[in-house]
């Protein structure tokens, strides 16, 4: 998606050959603005903590304890709020205002932790759509909103056989050895839930065959 103006919550963003207008409060499609990207953010903060002497102060321990604070913050603007479904309806501006400085907030201090922690972020976020996208097959989870440890023997096995159904997930070359890693764990989660299966099953018999004798 290509937003054509900045982003203050009407304005119109090109998805394909669609134009998406985006309204305040609305539940209509959303996206955000082209810019400032990822690496446009921590640059400026970069910049914001240096021009301060800040640096001393944002090691990453220090920095992770900082979003931990905003996202509370963050948390109390929802707090009591059953009204807050999608497009938040019923929000007054002010409201609005403050849900987007401490959005920004969050955003701002894990885009510092990660540059701290030398993770490439935008890339790990690929890296990790993509094992999400093995890990939820949406041939074989669609709907439902169980963990994907929590599949049945049969399920798990048609995901490690397929590796995901997922006709989207991309082709990343840096999620090769995760994917591997993760179509191990699924496979080894597949023979534990077999021998708790067999397990079941010659309790089963056992049962029968004691009351039988
Ligand atoms: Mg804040």
């Amino acid at each position: 998606m290509e937003k054509t103006a900045q982003c203050n919550g009407s304005e119109s963003c090109k998805d394909g050959g669609e134009t998406i207008t985006n309204a305040a409060n609305g539940t209509q499609p959303f996206c955000f603005s082209a810019e400032p990207t990822m690496d446009d953010i921590r640059r400026l903060q970069a910049e914001f903590t240096a021009e301060r002497d800040w640096n001393q102060f944002h090691q990453p321990r220090s920095l992770l304890l900082a979003l931990v604070g905003e996202v509370g913050e963050l948390s109390e603007l929802f707090q009591w709020r059953p009204d807050a479904t999608e497009g938040l309806p019923g929000w007054t501006e002010a409201e609005r205002e403050r849900l987007e400085h401490e959005l920004s907030d969050v955003l701002i201090y894990l885009l510092e932790l990660a540059e701290k922690c030398r993770v490439d972020l935008p890339r790990a976020v690929l890296c990790k759509m993509a094992l999400n996208r093995a890990k939820y097959p949406a041939g074989r989870v669609r709907g439902s909103a169980r963990k994907y440890t929590d599949f049945s023997f049969s399920e798990m096995s048609v995901i490690h056989q397929t590796g995901g159904t997922d006709k989207q997930a991309p082709k990343l070359n840096c999620c090769g050895a995760a994917h591997k890693q993760t179509c191990s764990n699924l496979r080894m989660m597949s023979m534990y839930s077999l021998v708790q299966h067999k397990a079941k099953v010659f309790l089963v018999v056992l049962y029968h065959c004691s009351c039988s004798a």
